[in-house]
């Protein structure tokens, strides 16, 4: 007894969010002890991991040729199961740093779209990792528990999570997911749109981080009376050479409006295929935003006009997902066996 209850203490229990753009991990009692992008960076000629997270990203654009920077993760699909099984294994160490004899139990959020043979990559490259018990979690249901939903209550509340790679759309009612839906549209899918954007029409072409940039600073999905401008740095598509142009954010709205739209529809749809009971609840409540997407500008706003529901985004959109992945453990027992798996 005295044993076992010893091990509770100091067994470390953590929550990992495998996000398509961040992984979080949170250990109980320690709260978020780790917040990187999921990249590897590799030697192509041989395979060898260099760096994983900050430093991997830091890499990325600036290495020479023979090292490539993989986001495992990317579009809620493991596309390279080694490099994921690699980036776990580091971020699990670099976190537990196998203290004492303690082997950690460990609760996953991942994509509620991820195929059996994915799931047990992951669950095995934590136990590599030294995890004892594995849990994995949609993130969707992570969400929505670390967003302080009460879950459990026999009442419909859906969740809208815009991450990097993919957007997951649930609606839960007694702690179980009555509507699952997770689409490859996500933030990644914003920069694109404004990358295509900048070409066709300017034909400007820009990078990635560049197209970020704007997506932070001039991104929005609703009209406002104030319009924003900034200077776009790119290379023309014509002569090759460097240019500058002056851009405003209602143009940007304009490329961000196909990739938004699609969130929409998928929204509406799980509106549709919701019982009306549960529907009813959610349009008292509101649609819950999380993730990093969700920062969007106006995208609440627009949800909420189209659809005629209100749109309340979550307090920590980034982090509810590890928060409630680390909340998980002390719920498993409320939370019905077959979420469990
Ligand atoms: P994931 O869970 O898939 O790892 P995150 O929830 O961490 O994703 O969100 C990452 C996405 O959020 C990225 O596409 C990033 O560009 C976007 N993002 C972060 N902050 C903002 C912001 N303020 N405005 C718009 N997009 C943002
Ligand atoms: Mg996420």
């Amino acid at each position: 007894m005295f044993f076992k209850s010893l091990y509770g203490v100091f067994s470390n229990d953590m929550g990992i969010d495998l996000g398509t753009a961040n992984t979080l991990v949170h250990v109980k009692g320690q709260g978020i002890v780790l917040s990187e992008p999921s990249v590897v960076a590799v030697q192509a000629s041989t395979g060898k991991v260099l760096a994983v997270g900050h430093e991997a990203k830091r890499m990325l654009g600036r290495t020479p040729g023979d090292i490539i920077a993989i986001r495992p993760m990317k579009d809620g699909v493991i596309a390279d199961f080694e490099t994921v099984e690699k980036m776990i294994r580091y971020f699990i160490t670099k976190v537990h740093k196998r203290k004492a004899l303690v082997r950690p139990r460990v609760v996953i959020g991942v994509p509620s779209g991820i195929t059996e043979v994915e799931k047990r990559a992951v669950r095995e490259s934590a136990e590599q990792a030294g995890a004892r018990e594995i849990y994995l979690i949609e993130e969707a249901l992570g969400a929505a528990i670390g967003a302080n939903i009460p879950i459990h209550e026999p009442a419909g509340h859906m969740i809208v999570d815009i991450g990097g790679g993919t957007t997951e759309i649930a609606v839960i009612s007694l702690g179980g997911m009555v509507i699952a839906d997770s689409l490859r549209v996500a933030g990644d899918e914003f920069d694109d749109s404004i990358i295509k954007y900048m070409r066709t029409q300017y034909n400007l072409i820009i990078g990635e981080r560049m197209a970020e940039e704007v997506k932070f600073n001039l991104g929005n999905a609703y009209p406002e009376k104030a319009v924003e401008t900034m200077e776009l740095k790119g290379r023309d598509a014509l002569s090759g050479l460097p240019r500058i142009l002056e851009i405003d954010s209602s143009e940007i709205r304009k490329s961000l409006k196909e990739p938004i739209d699609q969130i929409l529809e998928a929204v509406k749809h799980a509106l549709e295929k919701t019982p009306p009971e549960l529907a009813a609840d959610i349009v008292e409540r509101g649609i819950v935003m999380t993730g990093g997407g969700s920062l969007l500008k106006g995208i609440d706003k627009y949800i909420s006009k189209e659809c005629g529901v209100p749109v309340i985004q979550a307090e920590n959109p980034l982090t509810c997902v590890v928060l409630g992945a680390g909340k998980f453990l002390e719920e498993i027992r409320s939370i019905s066996k077959s979420k469990m798996k």
